[in-house]
């Protein structure tokens, strides 16, 4: 240790912006200073043990990360009306990746799929709506996994799915083929339908109600046409083994990249999966409230410059393992990374100017984070005095020093 090495050990709030630069500057006297602050509110969670160092110093180098070698993709189910195309490849290290070419499902003309000869289900109990008929229930049907639901019943158009319609019934629903006469998807009409795989939503359907497909932890592919206008909060939630988000290019509201949703005018990323690739061409400016939540692994996450904010709990409970977040980002919203616990490594731009309220909540693997800006600029940043609480201790690396973060 040289002797212009300075350390102070002192209980700060992060949010304490004069407090912390009357400690910098004390540190930068040549002497060790002992202090105690307290937080603005006055709460002894709302702290921080930070022991600070002027000098700089640089996060740990990993030796030899491990790049992985995957192998040519094997076809591991082929495509049907009723199965998506599956493809696998793996590293020797056991990592295998997955990806998913979307089927377009029955292909009806007439009650009677042109592809394999497959007619529409019978039995399903309807009820009278406004331009006709709403499907509200299994009714007498025997299809109880790859339902094919009318188009027409009593001679009027189906145009509905009932709110809560087949949510967490028995039925093992691998399929539902809808039908070009349907206007609206209920709320929560197939939320954990843990065995559904796939989902064509027809032209003509305008509305996805909230919760939809909500927790469906099987699905693999989702397929909105040109005509979703309206698409619910958390319709595609917790769709852990979700590989595949396309849209009709057509559609004026939406449309999909790299496997994301977005909504055109927002510039909202409103729904990610495995493998999504956030794009970066400015077409996208917000990542959306629980965009990535609750998904499976993303292993390495990159959120581009072109994104200048990251909303609340937007990779919440996610097994993100390292994190990116380029320059030009603004702002990290309230639990945006909660309870991530998979999650080691962190970079930071210096365009940050705020951090909310437990943003790195219960991170209890982060190791360090990389702060692209100086020691000052990370004081100067808005940073919520719970940001990183009852996580792991971790240290941040800025540009001109580091500190440890240690919040139980
Ligand atoms: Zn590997
Ligand atoms: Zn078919």
């Amino acid at each position: 240790m040289s002797t212009n090495h300075h350390t102070i050990t002192a209980k700060i709030a992060a949010t304490t912006l004069a407090a912390m630069l009357l400690t910098a500057s004390l540190a930068g006297c040549g002497n060790t200073v002992e202090g105690e602050r307290t937080t603005h509110d006055g709460g002894a969670a709302g702290t921080t043990t930070a022991a600070i160092t002027t000098r700089p110093q640089t996060p740990p180098v990993e030796a030899d990360p491990h790049v992985h070698q995957l192998g040519d993709w094997a076809i591991t189910a082929e495509m049907s009306c009723t199965q998506n195309r599956l493809l696998e490849c793996s590293c020797a290290c056991g990592y295998v990746e997955k990806a998913v070419v979307p089927t377009e499902g029955h292909q009806m003309k007439d009650g009677v799929c042109t592809e394999c000869g497959r007619t529409e289900s019978q039995g399903l109990r309807f009820v009278e709506v406004e331009g006709g008929y709403e499907l509200a229930g299994i009714g007498a049907c025997k299809d109880q996994v790859n339902l094919i639901v009318p188009a027409y019943h009593n001679g009027k158009p189906v145009v509905g799915l009932a709110d809560d319609l087949f949510a967490l019934t028995e039925m093992r629903l691998n399929s539902i083929t809808l039908p070009e006469t349907l206007i609206y998807i209920g709320k929560n009409v197939l939320s954990q339908c843990f065995d559904l795989t796939y989902v064509v939503i027809p032209d003509g359907v305008i509305r996805i109600g909230e919760g939809a497909f909500n927790g469906c932890a099987e699905l693999q592919s989702v397929s909105l046409s040109a005509s979703v206008a309206e698409i619910g909060v958390d319709a595609f939630g917790g769709c852990y083994n979700l590989r595949s988000i396309t849209v009709d290019e057509s559609n004026p509201t939406y449309f999909a990249a790299g496997n994301c949703l977005i909504k055109r005018s927002t510039k909202t990323l409103v729904q990610g999966c495995h493998g999504s690739v956030i794009p970066d061409d400015g077409s996208v400016n917000v990542i959306g409230e629980n965009a990535f939540s609750f998904d499976g692994v993303i292993e390495q996450l990159t959120v581009p410059g072109s994104i200048l904010s990251i909303s609340a709990e937007a990779f919440m409970i996610s097994d993100v393992q390292s994190v990116k977040i380029s320059d030009g980002v603004r702002s990290i919203g309230t639990k945006a990374f909660w309870h991530c616990r998979e999650l080691r490594t962190v970079t930071l731009p210096a365009s940050l100017e705020k951090i909310e309220s437990e943003a790195f909540f219960y991170c209890k693997s982060l190791e360090y984070m990389i702060y692209e800006g100086t020691m000052e600029q990370w004081y100067r940043m808005e940073v919520a005095y719970d940001w990183a609480a009852n996580g792991s201790e971790f240290t941040v690396y800025c540009t001109d020093g580091s500190f440890t973060v240690n919040n139980y």
